[in-house]
């Protein structure tokens, strides 16, 4: 539920999302978004930061979202790379990423997913070696879909230290500078209508000083989970913004709508499914909330289960609200200039990116209702 101070903010956002529109530059509305401290309310005030959380950041995007210009880097840059640096970042560290990121005048991207991982990121491969005369880090590997790497200033890339022998994931996080020797990017050729682009990278004997390792090399799971929960709870506010958006338009297409004697949104047929669809994005949104107070809160083992059904949530209600509302405008559904069918494809990614609906799935099965696993 929403405070004074949260509804201050969404509807500041929203204000300003409508001002930008859906046809805007995305670069240009990052930029006046950092100028305005939205992009970093979640981030210290000491570091030039909002002072807020998750909470606040997820408002923002959700609002922006709702507006028809989500910003996609929010869930990775300020959400995932701002706060495991804040958390566990050297004091260095803080001072030379924070405030760029809180402005967003420095962007970082996040890089986990590999080829030949997926979904069992405990499979990656990605390795930090030591070299013991320098002290340097050299990472070799592949990562893959790694969202606005081309516009990032750094990656931050989970790797494994060598020496992990017993099979456990035992992840460490590294800066990885655009420009290193060694750092390498393709962009795939998605079916996503969406300014932010995904690559795939090669890591090949990238060299990188020791102070490129984001926290303690022996508590990379706890550090890990620190940036994935915001990520969860982030996807879940950019496929909440995003069914808002694609329902709104329904809605007002529906009341005018006339081809027998009432508008297309008198017909229960027509009308219902659209009311179901806000009833599921607002549950949704409650369940979003709930994980974002309780990782706020510092409750990290409470908000993992909140944010992945947050996140499982969201997404199912994004992708139902997202196909009614390209059915409900029939023909039109399907134009460019009404704007969406190009959400069937997007409303897919919060179904199965950070983590998919079927993991979640298996998260729950195992973890909160203890059943045995599968694999
Ligand atoms: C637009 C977009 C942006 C992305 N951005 C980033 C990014 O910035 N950084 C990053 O690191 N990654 C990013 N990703 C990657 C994303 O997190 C992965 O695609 C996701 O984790 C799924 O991995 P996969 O694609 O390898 O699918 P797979 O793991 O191959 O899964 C394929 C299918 O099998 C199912 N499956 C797998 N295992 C099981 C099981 N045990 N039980 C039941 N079903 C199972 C899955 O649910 C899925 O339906 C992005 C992806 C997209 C599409």
């Amino acid at each position: 539920m929403d405070t004074e101070h949260h509804k201050a903010l969404r509807e500041a956002v929203a204000a300003f999302g409508k001002r930008h529109g859906r046809a805007g530059d995305t670069q240009q509305l990052w930029t006046d978004a950092g100028k305005l401290g939205y992009l970093g309310v979640n981030l210290p005030e000491e570091h030039g930061g909002g002072g807020g959380g998750i909470s606040e950041l997820s408002i923002v995007l959700e609002e922006l979202g709702a507006a028809g210009c989500p910003l996609l880097m929010l869930v990775v840059s300020p959400a995932i790379c701002g706060t495991v640096i804040s958390r566990f970042g050297t004091d260095a560290q803080k001072q030379q990423w924070l405030p760029g990121l809180a402005d967003g005048t420095r962007i970082m991207a996040f890089g986990i997913t590999e080829p030949d991982a997926g979904s069992n990121s405990h499979r990656i491969t990605t390795t930090a070696r030591r070299d013991q005369d320098t002290g340097d880090w050299i990472l070799k590997g592949r990562k893959v879909f790694i969202s606005g790497v081309d516009i990032a200033d750094a990656t931050l890339i989970v790797g494994r230290t060598e020496d992990a022998r017993t099979g456990r994931l035992k992840p460490c996080l590294f800066i990885v500078p655009r420009e290193a020797p060694g750092f390498t990017r393709h962009p795939i050729d998605m079916e996503l209508n969406a300014a932010e682009k995904q690559f795939e990278l090669t890591l090949d004997d990238v060299r990188l000083p020791a102070d490129a390792l984001v926290g303690d090399e022996d508590a990379g799971l706890l550090q890990l989970f620190a940036g994935l929960n915001p990520e969860r709870i982030m996807t879940a506010a950019f496929a909440i913004g995003m069914g808002r958006h694609a329902l709104a338009k329904a809605v007002e297409y529906a009341r005018d709508r006339t081809v027998w004697n009432t508008p297309i949104g008198a017909h229960q047929a027509i009308a219902h499914p659209l009311a179901q669809a806000h009833i599921d994005l607002e549950l949704a949104r409650l369940m979003m909330q709930r994980a974002a107070s309780l990782y706020d809160a510092g409750d990290d083992t409470g908000a993992g289960e909140a944010a992945n059904m947050a996140k499982y949530a969201a997404g199912e209600a994004c992708v139902k609200a997202v196909d009614q509302a390209v059915h409900t405008l029939g023909g039109n559904g399907l134009t460019r200039e009404y704007g969406l069918a190009r959400l069937t494809t997007a409303a897919r990614v919060a179904r199965i990116a950070p983590v998919s609906r079927e993991m979640i799935l298996n998260y729950v099965s195992h973890q909160t209702l203890g059943l045995p696993k599968s694999y």
